[in-house]
């Protein structure tokens, strides 16, 4: 999290790429480690656009931001491919 002035500023695509990834990292037969979790949410936040809110420091966000239904489906695209790209070239031995 980056603070400006007393203010934070925050990339909501982050929480909102771990939150998805979590929920369905079981269903995408790649490994599971938090090595290759990390990898592919580094992937597809790479691959996103991000999306900054800017709030008062410490002040709760909001993740109301609701993604339309296209955000959804593109973010899920992404992680699936990223877990295809991370189970071929795991950061470990198989
Ligand atoms: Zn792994």
């Amino acid at each position: 999290m980056q603070e400006y002035n007393g203010q934070d500023v925050r990339n909501i695509m982050e929480d909102i790429v771990y939150e998805k990834l979590d929920s369905i990292i079981d269903s995408l037969g790649c490994c599971t480690c938090d090595k290759c979790k990390a990898d592919i949410a580094a992937y597809v936040l790479n691959h996103v656009t991000p999306r900054y809110v800017a709030s008062e420091k410490g002040e709760l966000f909001s993740k109301v931001q609701e993604l339309n239904q296209n955000s959804n489906t593109e973010i899920l695209r992404k992680i699936v491919s990223a877990s295809e790209i991370i189970k071929e070239r795991p950061r470990h031995d198989q």
